[in-house]
């Protein structure tokens, strides 16, 4: 087994699965970047919150005529 101590870690972004490495071209780690983190965060804030049903802005014309 050869040291590679060049070789960050590897991992994926929790949100899009982006492969993204530990090292400090990604200050987001172990996010791909500021986005997916808010994204995981906003997420996890809103845990147990979650609306039901369909989405406001959703509107199907065929099923208002009935
Ligand atoms: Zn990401």
């Amino acid at each position: 087994m050869n040291k590679t101590p060049d070789i960050a870690p590897k991992l994926q972004c929790p949100t899009c699965k982006t492969t993204v490495y530990w090292r400090s071209d990604y200050p987001y780690r172990p996010f791909c970047s500021e986005r997916c983190r808010l994204i995981d965060l906003g997420e996890w804030a809103s845990e147990g919150h979650k609306i039901p049903g369909k989405p406001a802005d959703w509107f199907d014309p065929d099923a208002e005529q009935q």
